[in-house]
């Protein structure tokens, strides 16, 4: 299968208030290219420095999205261009991005990573500890980050109830966080194995890698 045809079909059945993300990690320009040319514009990326060398050689109209764990000494690189950081876990590295968004002279678009899975998930936030961020006056006085929604990630599992279960956690903690804050509004969830549940669940966001593009090869 093409990764054009791919595309294409994914798209055909995405309701319209679903954001596609391409997640084009590991993958080379010219795989990417052929999504840009048939409209794709928004790719995901999981190492700033592999987004940072797309991004050169790439048009500049593409929206990058960081979805992997950030290291604060990472951000610097990717604050120039980057569109939303979907792995936003501690209140140190949101005053890391926004002072290198200040540095910048742009605002950055980001999205707090919740912890949905139970086991084996090192990164993300409780409920409880994204509440209390941004209630948090430290939180309001970061002018140059935008927290727009939330990310998480299911259990790498077949168990459709318990992946469900966890999208509904995502889903409630987000209703939870906008009546905070209420230009909250993208509910990133969903990747090649679980993004129709995910929708159903009400994704906004989906971040799509091999099915469009093919399985991985890491060496
Ligand atoms: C790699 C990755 C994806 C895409 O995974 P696929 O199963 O290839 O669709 C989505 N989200 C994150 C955070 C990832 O690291």
């Amino acid at each position: 299968m093409s990764i054009k045809k791919q595309l294409q079909e994914l798209k055909s059945v995405l309701p319209k208030q679903v954001t596609l993300v391409a997640v084009s990690k590991t993958k080379p320009v010219q795989d990417l290219m052929k999504a840009y040319d048939v409209g794709q514009r928004i790719f995901g990326e999981n190492k700033v420095q592999e987004m940072v060398e797309k991004y050169q050689q790439m048009p500049k109209d593409i929206q990058w999205h960081m979805i992997g764990h950030v290291q604060r000494n990472k951000v610097k690189y990717m604050a120039p261009f980057v569109d939303l950081i979907h792995g936003v876990d501690s209140l140190k590295l949101l005053s890391e991005i926004n002072k290198q968004a200040l540095k910048n002279n742009r605002c950055i678009n980001g999205l707090l990573q919740i912890k949905i899975a139970a086991e084996d998930s090192k990164f993300g936030m409780t409920k409880n500890d994204a509440i209390q961020l941004m209630k948090s006056s430290e939180f309001k006085n970061l002018k140059n980050i935008k927290i727009k929604g939330v990310m998480g990630m299911a259990t790498f599992t077949d168990d459709q109830n318990k992946i469900r279960k966890e999208f509904e956690t995502l889903k409630s903690t987000f209703s939870e966080l906008k009546s905070i804050q209420d230009s909250m509004h993208i509910i990133s969830m969903g990747m090649s194995g679980d993004y129709p549940l995910a929708i159903e669940c009400g994704s906004t966001m989906i971040r799509v890698g091999s099915y469009i593009f093919g399985a991985r090869n890491y060496q």
